[in-house]
């Protein structure tokens, strides 16, 4: 992800978090959220589907094609930022128009975009959906979300969920107000905590190496003021989404604490009914790299597969993979003693390979900006900050000359007795 682009956004919200922190009940009942509002989709016919075994009428005659069983479904779930029809686009800024072109495609090749209700109902059982489904979410609460996305959202008839840091609705700059967010819940919009300040990795770590008891209360405090903030504002919230996709065990132990039933990272795959509700994967789609998008609803080919979800979670070393086709360092299920790991894929021995094509992932991280050597064909990524995760997993992706798609993983975990008190 593009640290220096939260930095920016950090710089904006200082980290100052509330005082009177109180642990909220747990939720006894994750799909009594009543602020998911789901609005009627008149835009676009629909399939007249009937859903069998479901309780949720909100569905019914809406979906694109037929539903399925549940574990036949895979859900690309796409995660935007900012929109602009004429600045300059990057990772985090994607052009109005793409973003039209996107929504087009899906709705040309007859893919369902849920509501994070829907998916909700669906993960827990209640629901049955089409076998190709998209749940859009949006991060940050950046203000083109509503005058540049919002209208193409209601064209189509999609639903949206919106993950907003509480610290950023301001209305001020280039963010949201909350009246924003009312308006949009009128019309397809739902809301999720994205924390209060959104910290950046090295605020996370500053607090965990000041003790156990210091830390969970700076994790109660993110994730139970935002939610308190959000619920006072727009109705029940149950939905998490960790910034920059940075996330741990004691993180993801205290989510059900503060009411959230599902958490969203920044690992690109399918989701399917067996996932993680507290490590979902996520397709960011950035504005530079129109790929992403193209895989995310490509439901058809090895690649766009879906996979245990486990596999490049933060964590978890995927033992089940095979080892890479090319030598790779940090070496498959090695324990490396340094928390800024250099990541090599030395990819000289393949051939046929276009270079273009080629790209990293990292658990935690999302794409990386790897870079690779034309001549050794050395690919490599350095961290820019240090990383608390005890395990990562890295995916590389290429394509052959003739437009084959390949994909290649390993994990490797980090000493933390050696980095912890450096
Ligand atoms: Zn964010």
């Amino acid at each position: 992800m593009k640290h220096y682009m939260y930095l920016a956004i950090l710089v904006i919200c200082q980290l100052a978090c509330g005082q009177n922190f109180d642990p909220p009940p747990l939720n006894p009942d994750p799909l009594s959220n009543e602020g998911l509002t789901h609005r009627p989709h008149t835009a676009r016919p629909s399939g007249g589907a009937v859903i069998s075994g479901t309780t949720t009428s909100s569905a019914n005659g809406r979906f694109r094609s037929q539903p399925v069983p549940r574990e036949r479904t895979r859900v690309a779930v796409l995660g935007y930022h900012n929109f602009s029809a004429t600045r300059p686009v990057s990772d985090m800024l994607l052009r109005t128009s793409e973003l039209r072109a996107q929504m087009e495609k899906i709705r040309r090749e007859g893919i369902t975009v849920i509501s994070m209700r829907e998916f909700l109902e669906w993960r827990f059982g209640n629901l049955q959906l089409p076998e190709k489904c998209v749940l859009i979410t949006l991060d940050d609460g950046w203000r083109s979300v509503y005058t540049d996305a919002y209208p193409i959202f209601r064209e189509y008839g999609y639903p949206f969920h919106l993950f907003l840091y509480t610290r950023y609705l301001t209305g001020r700059g280039d963010s949201m107000s909350p009246e924003m967010v009312r308006n949009m819940m009128a019309n397809g919009a739902s809301v999720g905590s994205h924390s209060v300040s959104h910290p950046y990795p090295s605020t996370w770590r500053r607090h965990q190496n000041a003790g156990q008891q210091a830390y969970h209360a700076f994790i109660d405090r993110e994730f139970g003021d935002s939610r308190r903030y959000l619920e006072q504002h727009f109705g029940q919230v149950n939905t998490y989404c960790y910034p920059g996709g940075y996330n741990d065990e004691a993180m993801v132990s205290r989510l059900p604490l503060h009411g959230y039933v599902a958490a969203f990272t920044v690992i690109p795959g399918k989701v399917t009914c067996e996932v993680d509700p507290l490590r979902i994967d996520r397709y960011m789609v950035f504005g530079t790299d129109h790929s992403i998008f193209r895989r995310a609803i490509d439901f058809g080919t090895q690649d766009a597969s879906s996979r245990p979800s486990s596999s490049a979670q933060p964590g978890r070393v995927a033992a089940s993979a095979p080892p890479p086709p090319f030598p790779v360092s940090p070496k498959p299920q090695s324990c490396v003693p340094s928390d800024v790991p250099t990541i090599t894929a030395q990819l000289s021995g393949l051939s046929g390979i276009n270079l273009s094509t080629v790209r990293m992932e990292v658990s935690g991280f999302g794409r990386v900006p790897a870079k690779l050597d034309a001549a050794s064909r050395s690919l490599q990524w350095t961290p820019p900050c240090r990383i608390y995760m005890p395990n990562l997993s890295v995916h590389v992706y290429w394509d052959s000359t003739d437009g084959t798609h390949h994909r290649a993983e390993w994990s490797f975990s980090i000493d933390q007795t050696v980095t912890i008190d450096q």
